[in-house]
């Protein structure tokens, strides 16, 4: 058994110990941990990402937590990055401002703050702005860019000693950490407590009926330890003294939702978007495990259906590739058995290019060698970007090459189609 994680006997929002096993998947070693070299230590662990379900609070899962400071090491994702997160997250900030009429100069905590992009939003819009990110070369870096930043986990004894420091906030924001954090109840009463009476918490998560609805196995990696709902958040948030008063759904990660809370009775509305999702889940059976098992029915097929595809490339003898060193590309190249296929993947992250993929061992090259290798096949692993990748490389296509995108269904990208 490997060290370095533990696996979680009760549900991390309610704490029920009625949890059942969802989705059965293959192990895998961390996402982000790329080697040097082939023969460098080709010691890792490899680790189980089963998905749950609460039967309790309905709340879907990952049980088995693997050590934060192992897995926030070295951590590559930086928000800013990416133009269209800049851009939706500077909107979100935007409109939040705008919508809740919150006036200049009010202090913004986002807690996960990354390399500070969402705050710089809140900048734009003449907030005080505080980040607190557990890592400490991103926080580093967001404070270079005058984004002060607190380099620590919040904790509940972090949260009191940012309140004697600087007061309460209007706007806490909490994106995508609040899919990444074990200890939920610790951080969200740790939010409530940098939370002022009359302000807002507004947190992003990836959305389980997408997840579900769309078979986003991408989704599904070690720092992912919840995959929410709203009818689970709901239930979860009360406890806190929260409620939900708008929510939004985007196409982020696959499918993710905007929400924001916030303490019961205070001074917003609540819009009629809450109600209207949380019957959506309701009338799909989101609060039903065999809804869930679902996933595995649809991966199972897909698995099939894949396994016929490389078998007939493979007597065919064509040279098979992998597109984006993603996070999520672990998870699919594992549990589709891709490993000993794919001969490269094309990406050019400073921090994984002329690297070796964790687990696999399968290098990876700069993308623009694509023309100049020019596998028959390539699977587009970070599947996010997929639309971005077979329009980024027409040039391949129209020399011959083909994409295989693998979900929510197998598909042949050719010159011909796209
Ligand atoms: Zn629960």
């Amino acid at each position: 058994m490997p060290k370095n994680f533990y696996h979680r006997t009760n549900c991390r929002l309610c704490e029920s110990t009625n949890l059942e096993l969802a989705i059965p998947l293959k192990k895998i070693p961390l996402t982000e941990k790329y080697l040097e070299n082939k023969n460098s230590n080709k010691d890792f662990e490899f680790f189980p990402i089963d998905i749950y379900m609460c039967k309790s609070c309905y709340h879907v899962q990952i049980l088995d937590v693997v050590d934060q400071d192992i897995l926030w090491a070295n951590y590559t994702f930086r928000s800013g990055l990416v133009k269209t997160i800049v851009a939706h997250l500077h909107d979100v900030a935007q409109r939040v401002c705008k919508k809740y009429k919150i006036s200049e100069k009010s202090l913004v905590i986002d807690v996960g703050s990354n390399d500070g992009t969402l705050l710089q939003g809140y900048k734009n819009q003449k907030m005080q702005v505080l980040g607190i990110d557990p890592s400490k070369e991103i926080a580093k870096e967001a404070n270079d860019l005058g984004i002060k930043t607190i380099d620590k986990f919040l904790t509940e004894e972090l949260s009191k000693k940012v309140v004697d420091e600087y007061g309460k906030s209007k706007v806490i924001n909490c994106f995508n950490a609040f899919a990444h954090a074990d200890k939920m109840i610790e951080l969200t009463k740790s939010i409530t407590n940098l939370m002022s009476k009359d302000g807002i918490f507004v947190f992003e998560v990836s959305y389980l009926v997408d997840i579900i609805e769309k078979t986003l196995l991408g989704t599904v990696i070690h720092e992912h330890l919840s995959h929410h709902s709203l009818i689970s958040l709901e239930i979860f948030l009360k406890k806190f003294n929260l409620e939900l008063i708008y929510v939004e759904r985007n196409s982020f990660q696959g499918g993710s939702i905007v929400g924001v809370a916030q303490f019961i009775n205070g001074p917003n509305n609540i819009d009629k978007s809450v109600k209207t999702l949380i019957e959506y889940e309701r009338e799909n059976k989101f609060d039903q495990i065999e809804k869930i098992k679902s996933f595995s029915k649809k991966l199972n097929i897909i698995n099939e259906q894949l396994k016929e595809l490389i078998k007939k490339l493979v007597l065919e003898k064509k040279e098979i590739a992998g597109y984006g060193a993603a996070r999520s590309g672990t998870t699919l190249v594992t549990e589709f058995n891709l490993g000993d296929k794919i001969k490269y993947i094309f990406d050019d992250h400073f921090q994984k290019v002329n690297k070796y993929t964790p687990g696999d061992l399968i290098q990876v090259i700069p993308t623009k060698k694509i023309l100049e290798k020019m596998p028959d096949y390539t699977f587009i692993l970070a599947w996010v970007h997929a639309e971005k990748i077979i329009s980024d490389n027409h040039e391949y296509l129209k020399k011959g090459g083909k994409f295989i995108s693998i979900l929510p269904e197998i598909k042949i990208i050719t010159k011909e189609n796209t």
